[in-house]
């Protein structure tokens, strides 16, 4: 089952996830990055690396998160790959703190 990227990454993009993974599933868009999930090997790498959990196993997704599985399904392989970190979206430590994460 591949991991999904939820909704606290929305804004985030603090993209530390990115350098841990093996095979670059990671895409993006201007606000939050998204799993490929045909390229996942499922390692769990990026879990740890995510400031904010905003990656889960599909199988450990809640009923409300259950849409981001197919989310990043259908959005990740029309965007680039993301590779290599980059510098947070100006509200990211913000929302970090919002969401009780620092
Ligand atoms: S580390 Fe977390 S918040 Fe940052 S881009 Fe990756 S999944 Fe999104
Ligand atoms: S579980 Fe592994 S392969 Fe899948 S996105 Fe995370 S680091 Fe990449």
């Amino acid at each position: 089952m591949p991991h999904v990227v939820t909704e606290n990454c929305q804004d985030c993009r603090f993209t530390d996830c990115v350098t841990a993974c093996p095979v670059a599933c990671f895409h993006g868009d201007g606000e939050r990055l998204y799993i490929d999930a045909k390229a996942c090997i499922d390692c769990g790498a990026c879990i740890p690396r995510c400031p904010v959990r905003a990656i889960k196993e599909d199988f450990d997704l809640s009923a409300d998160e259950e849409e981001w599985a197919q989310i990043n399904a259908l959005r990740a392989p029309g965007l680039p790959v993301v590779r290599a970190k980059e510098a947070p979206l100006p509200g990211a430590e913000g929302r970090r703190a919002a969401l009780g994460l620092n």
